[in-house]
């Protein structure tokens, strides 16, 4: 236990100095900026797509690390990204359903809506109208390879506009705030690179006006499918076996893992290029754990992956319990959860707004 926590706190603490490093040059930038106003020298946004019930990727690799930079940044900005789900098709009612979800889920990870700003994208809508503007600056060839648009359109046989111009729509997520940090998992590092390209290239046609933003790491960078370990763990795999979901119950954990694709060798290592199956196991539990995957690697010695499975499933029953009962309490408070996303819809749009207005003036538009 003492153990994990420690290691939770260093994963936590490694990010906190990324943002240390980053802070000495932003605060130069951020200095100009805020001759007129008060803007924070960092500020974090990211967001969470409400196409189903977070899973154990989004909790490694983006939410765990979410709810620590709440400890020691007072300006933070977590949105749940409806405009992105609607890129491939939702049902309406379904989709209203996962926003709270959504929200339940994030409340139960630790976001505390007193300590940052936690808000649905469609209620701010100066994150659309930025998005048109920063599109016509967006060469279509730069949209083509990245990985959003490479995966689901394939999945599709064909992609939407929407899915296609995806990246520009979280650029403007990020700078409609002059967000400074943005956490994320390995996945999205491409789509970032494109919010810092946008930014650039807003600052030299119109004018400095947008930090550039940076990407922060945790250090479980990608969980992958129990299915498919070359891909990654995702929300909207139809596959019901890939994904660990926040409130999977226990006998369904145990059940993914142990249905999880492995190989033939029944010796634990970690060698995630030759034992993609295995590896993801070890990576996991390491994370979970809060254990170096050495130290796992070595607890593992004697069993075979059978074993392994059903300890790495233990481990993460343990790590989800408190949270999946959490979420059942929270799905069953709909009026709090909606106080939650209009009071933090109405702190957002308090910050978009002047923001998008600069940016219009900018352009040109008044
Ligand atoms: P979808 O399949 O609908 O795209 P998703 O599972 O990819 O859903 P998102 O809402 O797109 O989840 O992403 C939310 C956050 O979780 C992002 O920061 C993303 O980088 C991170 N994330 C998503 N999947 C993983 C994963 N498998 N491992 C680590 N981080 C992940
Ligand atoms: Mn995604």
């Amino acid at each position: 236990m003492a153990l994990r926590c420690l290691n939770n706190m260093r994963s936590v603490i490694g990010l906190i100095q990324q943002l240390k490093v980053m802070r000495r040059s932003i605060s130069i930038a951020a200095q100009t900026l805020n001759k007129h106003s008060s803007i924070p020298a960092v500020r974090v946004f990211s967001g969470i797509q409400p196409t189903g019930v977070p899973h154990l990727g989004n909790y490694l690799g983006a939410l765990e690390s979410w709810v620590g930079l709440q400890e020691n940044y007072s300006s933070i900005l977590y949105s749940i990204v409806d405009l992105h789900s609607i890129t491939v098709p939702q049902d309406p009612a379904q989709l209203r359903k996962n926003i709270l979800d959504v929200t339940a889920s994030l409340l139960a990870c630790g976001i505390d809506p007193s300590r940052v700003i936690l808000f649905q994208q469609s209620q701010v809508s100066e994150h659309a109208e930025l998005c048109w503007i920063l599109g016509c600056l967006t060469s279509m060839p730069r949209l083509r390879h990245l990985p959003q648009w490479k995966i689901k359109s394939k999945q599709k046989n064909e992609g939407s506009v929407g899915l296609y111009t995806y990246p520009v729509l979280q650029a403007a997520d990020i700078l409609l705030y002059r967000s400074t940090h943005v956490p994320v998992g390995e996945d999205q590092v491409q789509h970032l690179e494109l919010a810092q390209d946008t930014a650039r290239i807003f600052n030299n046609q119109y004018g400095e006006i947008f930090p550039e933003p940076q990407a922060l790491l945790s250090s479980m960078r990608k969980v992958k499918s129990l299915r498919d370990p070359t891909s990654k763990m995702s929300k909207s795999d139809s596959q019901k076996l890939a994904t660990v979901h926040l409130t999977d119950s226990p006998e369904d954990i145990v059940l993914k893992f142990r249905k999880a694709v492995t190989d033939f060798t029944s010796e634990v290592t970690y060698d995630p290029e030759r034992r993609p199956g295995v590896s993801n196991l070890v990576a996991i539990h390491a994370a979970v754990t809060g254990l170096s995957v050495e130290a796992v690697v070595e607890q593992a010695h004697g069993l075979d992956t059978a074993r392994y499975k059903q300890v790495v499933a233990d481990t993460v029953v343990q790590k989800l319990t408190p949270i999946r009962d959490q979420i059942q309490k929270l799905r069953a408070d709909v009026g709090y959860l909606e106080t939650v996303l209009a009071h933090g819809a109405s702190r957002a749009r308090e910050l978009a707004a002047p923001v998008l207005r600069q940016v219009q003036k900018l352009v040109g538009f008044c």
